[in-house]
């Protein structure tokens, strides 16, 4: 039998050591919600493939898509032998993102692509240079979209230069006092001193910002920055890569504010984790770049193509929306319940929309300092208890949950034991002692 150790020494001896690695845990197979390793434990995902499984793994539909799709064909490349499935993927979207008018789509593989063709179409669109972008947002991993990614460590150490013409401004964070007052009048600040308005093409922003802490937009910050595009002839990117597809209870976060952006992002749950992104915006921006300057190898590859249209269809069907509502509120309840039952720290504050939800763990109520060592534990225990779990936040003391929309009610309780067991057991100072997830 193959076991996790044997197949981690090989790992070390052969993958670069730069690729993160949460838990030595190789698996075998999975199913919606769940995931068994090598040696047969059972695991409970709450990562789904870093957000790629709104609708679970190994959903039916999408694999009776692609294998229908894999017995016509593969890969063709879309520029010198098209296909139907682009085309209806892309009206389907058009249909469902509001940017204030027709909609055009152009697919690509991942988050990282998408918001690069987005900084390009602006600037095409604009002729401008400049991109505006916000503390603690993650954008990708390339050398452009690490410059706008607001996180030293661990992706922009020793990686620079980066290129130019970003600029970066707060992001609200009401839980520690950075108010939507305070990052507006920064816009402001940056126009004076650092870049005219008129030299802007483009403001990119996380409708509810993912990688550094789960925190939602309020309504006023977006409405400020849809006011201030239109004023300066700005273009308004909504980077939903990881908060769209239904996540938050809409199918693009942005939804929730009323607020038309003129591109909208999208990539990890698109496709179920087939490498599939797009951009979607007004067609007029759309249209903006010549023939030829937009596309890739494999964007919009056909198999991926059919695993979003079925994405679609599933979420439609199963009406995904309202289950993503009901998931985030059984879960907040039951975090409630667990910071209530501990007379509030180490859970210091609990947030999101719809099922996309984070916790912040702080060391004590008053002085709310993150804490990161301590949720680090939290996870470590989880995960030898049967439940993965990943952390988001500029200090690492947000557990994020990225569960697939589709998870039963008696897992979400299950999860829930486990994460009060956890919390228990890293305060406590009573670390892997935790019976490891059981076979079965
Ligand atoms: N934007 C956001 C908001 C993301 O969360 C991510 C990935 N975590 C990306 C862009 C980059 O996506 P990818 O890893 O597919 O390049």
């Amino acid at each position: 039998m193959l076991s996790n150790t044997a197949l981690d020494e090989r790992r070390k001896a052969a993958v670069s050591g730069g690729a993160s690695m949460s838990f030595p845990i190789y698996v075998d197979r999975a199913q919606n919600a769940e995931l068994w390793d090598v040696e047969g434990r059972r695991y409970i995902d709450f990562v789904g493939g870093m957000g790629a499984l709104a609708v679970g793994h190994s959903n039916p539909d999408v694999i009776a898509a692609i294998e229908a799709q894999l017995k016509r064909f593969s890969h063709t490349f879309f520029g010198t032998a098209p296909y139907e499935s682009y085309v209806e993927l892309a009206e389907r979207l058009n249909k469902r993102c509001n940017v204030g008018g027709p909609a055009k789509t152009l697919l690509l593989t991942t988050g990282a692509e998408a918001v690069e063709n987005a900084v390009k179409i602006s600037r095409a669109y604009t002729k401008r240079r400049g991109i505006i972008v916000f503390g603690g947002a993650f954008h990708g991993r390339t050398l452009l979209t690490m410059a706008m990614t607001g996180k030293v460590s661990p992706y922009k150490q020793s990686f620079g230069p980066f290129p130019g013409s970003i600029y970066r401004a707060p992001y609200p964070d009401l839980y520690r006092g950075v108010s939507v007052e305070h990052c507006l009048s920064a816009l402001e600040t940056l126009f004076e001193t650092e870049i005219e308005p008129s030299q802007v093409a483009a403001i990119v922003i996380e409708p509810l910002i993912g990688e550094g802490g789960y925190i939602p937009s309020p309504v006023e910050f977006m409405i400020g920055i849809r006011r201030l595009c239109y004023r300066h002839g700005i273009v308004l990117v909504a980077d939903e890569v990881q908060c769209g597809m239904g996540r938050s209870g809409r199918l693009f976060a942005i939804e929730h504010t009323g607020v038309e952006p003129d591109l909208i992002l999208t990539a990890k749950s698109l496709a179920a984790g087939i490498p599939l992104a797009a951009v979607v915006g007004k067609a007029a921006i759309m249209d903006s770049v010549g023939v030829g300057g937009l596309g890739g190898t494999y964007a919009g590859n056909p198999l991926a193509c059919a695993a979003a249209l079925a994405v679609l269809d599933v979420i439609e069907r199963d009406n995904l929306l309202n289950r993503a509502q009901e998931v985030g509120d059984r879960l907040k309840a039951g975090l409630q319940a667990i910071q209530k039952k501990r007379n509030r720290s180490p859970i210091g504050d609990i947030r999101g929309l719809g099922a996309m939800i984070g916790v912040e763990l702080v060391e004590d109520d008053e002085t709310r300092k993150p804490a990161r060592s301590l949720t680090a534990k939290v996870i470590e225990e989880a995960a030898n208890r049967g439940l993965l779990l990943a952390s988001a936040g500029r200090h690492f003391n947000v557990i994020r949950f990225l569960v697939p929309l589709t998870i039963s009610d008696a897992v979400i309780e299950e999860s829930l034991q486990i994460i009060e067991e956890s919390i228990n057991a890293a305060v406590n100072g009573d670390i892997g002692n935790a019976p490891l997830a059981q076979a079965g």
